[in-house]
């Protein structure tokens, strides 16, 4: 232990509701969670070892093992695989002569996964000390590695590495419309507390975080229910792989998104608001930083906000630590207070039970950019577009197998053909609309809509054309399931690992139609039986792949009605408890 810990949590006013943000400090400056390290965390912040030691065991981005002081992640999301990250990896496990996962003996590098950075337009990439690099090529590994071997700490690194790109490629309602500093919320003061609720009730938004719940409805219950304090909860943690429009916004169009808290602030009566940020976004944060305090100096944030007594309302930002779960808003709301990102029963629901179990308001950063637009612009200019069921625009990340990756804003009710051919995509087989948790949508089906009455979306649009293997691209579905599972509830910790052994099982050429039977049967329990959106969803992408695709898997099958059995792949825990992996352990025609 080489950090001042004391002065660490001091800064954090020994609050134990900061748990998430003091580890992420930790490993900041230690490189891994040590044990001592845990012990004294528990003492100094009052809480038990055990609640200090599970924080740190559940996230990703946290490590209670050493790690090399130059900790390599790369990004495992499909359309990354698809531009060659894996064949990058190997290029660098090669050049330090170490496996995935592993540590070089020297302590000095060590490369593993990661489910997603949200650099889908600008792929392959990767995190190294959390930092993400993106738009990878064998020259550029080969400077990373270089640098890695010299030592060269992470900051000194040349800024070009860590350019990120800005593809915006279409605007329309939201991303086209100008707004002056403070115009939305001097418009919702006009309008009164009440008023600013009633005009985005009149709206139709609907969060554009993928349940597509009514949001003035949300800031009405929130605004209603008994509580000593009400936040504000803007939920930045996209990390569904294909997804990356929260990225751009919080860039350009952050001072949006703040102006849509302060709004939602005003509404409902709450003097806090706070940004969940993906931890893989740490290159928003000095930006976003700068902005709030811009914004105090302006008087759009703070105490008496436009010279209103009593309008006091500030915001401040955390950062997330590698767990998809995170993004569900319960879950969220765990991490926030500094637990593991366990999502809670429902009901209570978080208007009225949220943050610290006062009334909270959790919108996705995309609904917050529309509240802000709806609140200056009014709500007949944004229920002017889209389809009665889904009013205003969608912003979609468009990525894989298309001309022009990025993000595109269309009206929601615009047909998916519209949308591949504004991105330059030709001999399309199949779109993911919505990310892994989405629906899979064939070819003839291009002719359907983006909206809540057909095809929802979240915002991811992964494309693939004909050239790629649709059963690969499930399977890597079902990693990134099993492994982003919590693992607090059976069907979902169980029926996603056995969903991903199964496919693989079929991926692999050895599977039979039981097999195929039983991935319907496990995706069916998984969406009725788990316990959050996570489980329910996990099985989306297997469904629609078997009921649209279902050659594909027959075609792979390596016996239509006889169960296989890998007897070899069944003796790999024998083989770990005897330490043996040579030829001679393994059943193949080789061996004994
Ligand atoms: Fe955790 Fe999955 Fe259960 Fe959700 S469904 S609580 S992610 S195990």
């Amino acid at each position: 232990m080489n950090h001042d810990l004391t002065a660490l949590v001091g800064r954090h006013g020994g609050d134990g509701s900061r748990l998430v943000q003091i580890l992420r400090e930790v490993m900041a400056v230690e490189g891994w969670i040590s044990p001592p390290t845990i012990t004294e965390l528990a003492r100094l912040l009052h809480l038990s070892r055990a609640h200090v030691e599970g924080v740190a065991g559940f996230y990703a981005f946290f490590a209670t093992t050493p790690h090399g002081r130059f900790r390599v992640l790369f990004s495992d999301n499909v359309t990354d695989v698809m531009a060659g990250s894996h064949e990058l990896r190997k290029r660098m496990l090669d050049s330090f002569r170490i496996e995935l996962g592993e540590v070089s003996r020297d302590g000095l590098v060590s490369v593993g996964a990661t489910s997603c950075t949200g650099l889908c337009d600008q792929g392959p990439a990767l995190l190294v000390n959390g930092h993400a690099i993106a738009r990878l090529t064998p020259a550029r590994i080969g400077a990373i590695t270089s640098l890695i071997r010299a030592g060269s700490p992470v900051e000194q690194w040349p800024d070009n590495l860590f350019t990120i790109d800005h593809h915006v490629e279409r605007k329309d309602l939201l991303l086209g419309t100008e707004l002056a500093p403070g115009a939305g919320i001097d418009a919702a003061i006009g309008r009164g507390r009440a008023g600013t609720v009633a005009e985005i009730e009149a709206s139709l938004l609907r969060g554009r975080g993928g349940a597509g719940f009514s949001t003035g409805a949300k800031w009405k219950a929130c605004a209603a229910a008994p509580g000593e304090q009400r936040y504000v909860v803007c939920n930045a943690d996209e990390g569904e792989p294909g997804t990356f429009k929260d990225r751009e916004l919080l860039r350009e169009w952050a001072p949006l998104v703040v102006e849509g808290m302060t709004v939602a602030g005003w509404a409902v009566g709450a003097h806090k608001g706070l940004i969940y940020l993906r931890g893989e976004y740490l290159f928003l944060l000095p930006a976003l930083e700068a902005l709030l305090e811009e914004r105090r100096r302006a008087g759009l944030l703070g105490a008496g906000i436009r010279g209103v007594p009593g309008f006091d309302f500030d915001v401040e930002i955390h950062l997330g630590a590698g767990a998809y779960v995170c993004g569900e808003e319960s879950a969220l709301l765990e991490s926030l207070e500094g637990k593991r990102g366990i999502p809670r029963n429902r009901p209570p629901y978080p208007v009225t039970h949220g943050y610290r179990q006062q009334p909270t308001v959790v919108n996705n950063v995309e609904t917050l950019v529309a509240a802000a637009l709806i609140a200056a612009r009014g709500a007949d200019w944004f229920r002017a577009v889209g389809t009665p069921k889904s009013a205003g625009t969608k912003i979609h990340s468009v990525s894989g197998d298309v001309a022009r990756p990025g993000i595109y804003e269309f009206p929601f009710g615009t047909s998916i053909r519209t949308l591949l051919t504004a991105a330059g995509a030709t001999k399309t087989q199949a779109v993911m609309v919505g990310g892994p948790s989405g629906v899979l949508v064939s070819a003839s089906e291009f002719d359907r809509r983006v909206a809540f009455e057909d095809v929802p979306s979240a915002g991811a649009f992964m494309v693939f054309d004909d050239s790629r293997d649709v059963l690969s691209v499930l399977d890597n579905f079902a990693h990134f399931f099993a492994h982003e599972s919590c693992g607090f509830c059976t069907p979902c910790r169980v029926g996603t690992t056995v969903q991903r052994q199964i496919l693989g099982r079929v991926v692999a050429g050895k599977g039979s139609r039981r097999d195929v039977d039983e991935l319907l049967q496990v995706s069916r329990l998984l969406k009725a039986t788990s316990h959050c959106g996570l489980g329910h969803t996990a099985g989306n992408a297997v469904l629609d792949g078997l009921t649209k695709f279902r050659p594909a898997f027959d075609r792979r099958l390596s016996s239509l009605d006889v169960p296989t059995f890998d007897l070899d792949a069944a003796l790999a825990p024998a083989r770990e408890a005897t330490a043996r992996d040579d030829a001679g352990a393994h059943l193949d025609e080789e061996g004994p």
